[in-house]
């Protein structure tokens, strides 16, 4: 048994003799698993329940767990069913946010006399702080993020589509120590630039535009997340406005971030700034979000959020403006949580970057 399983055991909701993952995310941190099936886990036993296609890699993924192998993935249950009762355990925790109605249906039928309870997200609250290791995947994944930002700038010119730009950073970044892609790549430029998600388009990109990247390499799982908007030649006042603005909230929040910061305090500290700078409204989602095995993690910096920021959590912090017809600019940096601040993970500039349209 691991750290993270006995911390897992230790938090069970009440009754529950054991847990069945069914997220991907969750078994991979607390197994080392990465391919498809369940994950037990009881005092007695942690087993890896899978067929025949995953066989092997569970076995070096996972050390620690016994492997199970079933004829097929309608019979994982079955299997896991048999453990449990060799496990004597009759009060399972299973994750009501991975588990669908029909995945539940099908738990409930193959194991009669189990007693189900809600997980409760313990996994996921074992995730928000990172450990040294963690840390250290988070950390390469950043550093080629920025990197791999310094080279997209030179690839960048007048002409080129927002879907070259994505498949060349994708590209650049997985020939560079990535294992993939964080999450799709955003590239959003000119009047795009107002739609937050945009997915990269045939829109060439031209003189007088501001672009927006917001990419990231995964590194053993981890995710990292940057955006940087920069322009092509010269912009207007107004353009460049936006961006000071934009820049000025960020820094206003990442000096917020702090071990005991309300995540919906450091929310407002950039909010407010661009509020009374004059785009109220115009910053229409959250600040920020954790990061690491997903690219989305709890907690999150918004205005509602309950989170209070701990040592070890990595978060984002990404305000941005969004004015359509004019285009938009979003700044954004992973940070870690220190004892005492933040250490910004994303060691690339944030003065403007203008690229030379002749
Ligand atoms: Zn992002
Ligand atoms: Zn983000």
């Amino acid at each position: 048994m691991n750290m993270r399983t006995k911390a897992l055991l230790d938090r069970l909701p009440g009754g529950a003799q054991a847990a069945l993952i069914h997220n991907s995310s969750n078994m991979r941190y607390l197994s080392g698993y990465t391919g498809e099936g369940l994950l037990l886990i009881s005092q007695a036993i942690c087993a890896v329940v899978t067929d025949f296609r995953y066989i092997e890699q569970a076995a070096m993924e996972a050390p620690g767990c016994a492997v199970h192998q079933t004829s097929s993935p309608t019979t994982h249950n079955a299997v896991a069913f048999a453990l449990l009762n060799e496990a004597g355990a009759a009060c399972v925790a299973v994750e009501e946010d991975a588990v669908t109605h029909a995945q539940y249906k099908a738990l409930v039928a193959a194991m009669p006399g189990v007693n189900f309870v809600a997980l409760a997200n313990v996994p996921e609250a074992l995730r928000r702080v990172k450990d040294e290791q963690e840390t250290g995947f988070m950390e390469r994944a950043n550093g080629i993020t920025a990197k791999a930002f310094d080279y997209i700038c030179g690839f960048i010119r007048p002409g080129v589509t927002e879907k070259q730009i994505a498949m060349e950073l994708e590209r650049w970044m997985q020939e560079n120590g990535a294992d993939s892609a964080a999450f799709p790549i955003i590239v959003a430029s000119g009047p795009n630039g107002s739609l937050c998600h945009a997915t990269p388009g045939p829109r060439a990109v031209q003189a007088g535009d501001l672009v927006t990247v917001d990419f990231g390499a995964c590194v053993n799982g981890y995710r990292a997340d940057m955006t940087r908007t920069v322009a092509l030649g010269p912009i207007s006042a107004e353009q460049r406005h936006i961006y000071d603005t934009v820049l000025e909230a960020q820094q206003r929040a990442l000096a917020a971030v702090k071990p005991g910061a309300l995540c919906k305090d450091v929310d407002a500290v950039a909010r407010n700034y661009i509020d009374e700078a004059g785009y109220k409204g115009r910053f229409g989602h959250g600040l920020g979000h954790a990061t690491g095995l997903d690219i989305h993690e709890e907690p999150r910096f918004n205005t509602t959020s309950t989170g209070v920021l701990e040592p070890g959590m990595t978060m984002t912090v990404e305000p941005g403006v969004y004015l359509p017809g004019v285009g938009g600019v979003r700044i954004e940096d992973s940070v870690l949580v220190t004892h005492d601040g933040c250490k910004i993970l994303t060691p690339a500039t944030k003065d403007l970057v203008t690229i030379p349209v002749e």
